[in-house]
């Protein structure tokens, strides 16, 4: 790994300010003042100070919450509402991977590792989740062909990729599957032909599911980590 990716890990700056740290020869990889910003290390087994202080790497720490209702994702309120944050009682900072709305509920993943964040937030890579949502009225085919087909939604083309029953016989009651992380976007693409959302439940993200009781968490498995990132 990098010299400067390893001191931003530690936490103590940003990649940037790591170079310049570096360039002023403040940094030392097993005693010997390194200057050079191509410089690798183990994290493993180097050991890394500055101003001869030694630098530990983060425990990267990632974990599944089957979010309940009622707790929205954001890692503090000003209005002293209950976050999610809340559920998982570790001294580590986290923060939720993208957001649920308070009323959702299911699979939210949280890490305190900004690049495996953003690796799955990034619209490019193109990361699955599938919702169930129960709306007020049973969903016509046609407006189901036209959730696939795309609508226009903030101006733009947005579409499900995937949508389908359950329960064929139940048609209030809808699976959609979509690459979408927009604020409310399951909702308001089905407010848009004319339907409420009256329950939305995230039942998987990135192929994650919610395989644990409502309100409750889990750390990944190191092979689930492997396979998102
Ligand atoms: N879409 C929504 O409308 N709400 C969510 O919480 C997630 C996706």
């Amino acid at each position: 790994m990098r010299l400067n990716k390893f001191i931003s890990e530690s936490g103590i700056t940003s990649r940037r300010k790591a170079e310049e740290l570096i360039l002023q020869g403040r940094v030392t990889v097993n005693n010997k003042t390194i200057t050079t910003l191509a410089f690798n290390v183990d994290p493993e087994k180097d050991i890394v100070t500055l101003d001869g202080e030694r630098i530990r790497q983060k425990k990267k720490l990632y974990f599944l919450l089957n979010k309940p209702s009622g707790y929205i994702s954001t890692t503090d309120d000003e209005r002293g509402r209950k976050t999610v944050l809340d559920l998982i009682p570790v001294r580590e900072k986290l923060f939720p991977v993208g957001r649920l709305d308070a009323d959702t509920t299911g699979v939210l993943l949280l890490t305190n590792d900004g690049d495996f964040a953003n690796q799955l937030l990034h619209p490019r890579n193109k990361i699955i989740r599938v919702y169930e949502a129960k709306l007020d009225k049973e969903l016509e085919e046609k407006d189901a062909e036209r959730l696939i087909k795309g609508i226009l939604l903030d101006k733009r083309k947005s579409k499900f990729e995937r949508v389908y029953f359950e329960k064929p016989k139940d048609r209030t009651r809808v699976t959609v599957e979509c690459v979408e992380g927009r604020n409310h976007f399951v909702k308001r693409m089905f407010t848009l032909l004319g339907y409420e959302v009256k329950k939305l439940n995230r039942k998987s993200f990135a192929g994650i599911e919610a395989n644990i009781p409502v309100g409750s968490y889990r750390e990944l498995t190191i092979a689930e980590i492997k396979k998102l990132y």
